[in-house]
This record gives C-alpha cells, structure tokens and sequence, in this order.
C-alpha cells in the first residue's frame, strides 16, 4: 500500500523499554515475517535515489536492513559499530545522549573518498545517532547521498536535523 499499513502492521510497540514512558517501537516481528521482512527491503531499495557506490550499516539493526539493501543495490556493506568492536585501525565520533555520550566507529579504510554512500538504520528519533553517523562518513571523505530508515518518529525532528546537514531523508512508515 501507499502508506505501507502492510508494514507498520507488522511492528510492535511494546510499552515501557527500555524506561517508563518509553514506547519502543519493536522490529522483530517485521524480521520474523517473510513477506514483511521481502516488502520493506523491496520499498526501501525503490525510494533510492541516484547512484550508489556502499552502503554504510549502522549497529546492530542498521546490518540487518543495510546488508539486504547492499545485495539489492550491487554494493558492498560498511559496518557502523559501538566502538570498541572492529578490530583494525578505526575513526570514531561522539554524539550526546540524554546522560552522557556514546561513540561510533568504522575501519580508517573502510571508504574510498568521494564514495557515494546510502546510510540505513532501523529507527530514526532525535537523530543523534545518524548525525553523527554522516559526520563519521564524511570524515573519512564518503558522500553520504541519502539516509534511509524503516521508521521515522518525526515529533522527535531527528530527520529534519539530518536534512539540515545535507542528507536526503527517506523512511516508510512513522
Ligand atoms: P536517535 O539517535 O535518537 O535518532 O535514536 C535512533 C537509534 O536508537 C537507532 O539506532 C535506533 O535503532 C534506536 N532506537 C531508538 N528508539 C527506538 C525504538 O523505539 N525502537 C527501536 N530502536 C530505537
């Protein structure tokens, strides 16, 4: 469907996680089903625009949606994980969370410069994470063409911040 009811059916929200007042949006019951999981990698892979060298995954869900779109798109697949986790020589970028800070990271040579790369996650809420996602990508000289998400929680305004930086912001359902 247009509005992609099919998919937003298939999510859950599971009240209260990881904190009260939190409604975590639940994509595992998308995963587990064949026709949701083929129908969001089909309707995300169509809402790419222009070339792409590489996809860049963001931990741990980002993968799941990255890797299939990769398959789809002809690239390969860059993984953005906590740091800590990738073996070689790696950047990494900070970003604020409510208490405190998190940080990013991805093998110095993971990216051609001038590498035309798609950034796919799961979620997009405040946008902290992906910004500092595009931030992370630039540095090691990619162009970030667009940013693709299953879910967009728009009152948060993390796609619009992202626009703001100069990304292209695409998602499926809110
Ligand atoms: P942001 O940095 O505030 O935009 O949060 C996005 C990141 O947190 C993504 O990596 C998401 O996977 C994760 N996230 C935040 N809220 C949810 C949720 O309700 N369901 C699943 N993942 C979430």
């Amino acid at each position: 469907t247009a509005d992609n009811d099919d998919i937003r059916a298939r999510i859950r929200t599971i009240p209260d996680f990881p904190k009260p007042g939190i409604q975590f949006r639940d994509i595992t019951t998308l995963l587990l089903d064949a026709e949701g999981l083929r129908l969001t990698v089909e309707r995300m892979a169509e809402q790419v625009r222009g070339p792409i060298d590489l996809v860049a995954g963001i931990e741990a869900r980002g993968f799941l949606f990255g890797a299939a779109l990769a398959v789809k798109l002809g690239t390969g697949v860059l993984l953005i994980r906590k740091d800590g986790k990738l073996p070689g020589a790696t950047i990494a970028e900070d970003y604020a969370l409510e208490y405190g800070t998190d940080r990013i990271a991805i093998h110095a040579d993971a990216c051609t410069p001038g590498a035309r790369v798609l950034l796919i996650d799961d979620l997009i809420a405040t946008g902290g994470t992906a910004r500092a996602a595009v931030r992370l990508l630039r540095k090691a000289g990619a162009e970030v063409v667009q940013a693709s998400f299953v879910i967009d929680l728009p009152e948060l305004g993390g796609a619009d911040a992202l626009r703001g930086d100069g990304v292209a912001v695409t998602s499926l359902t809110a």
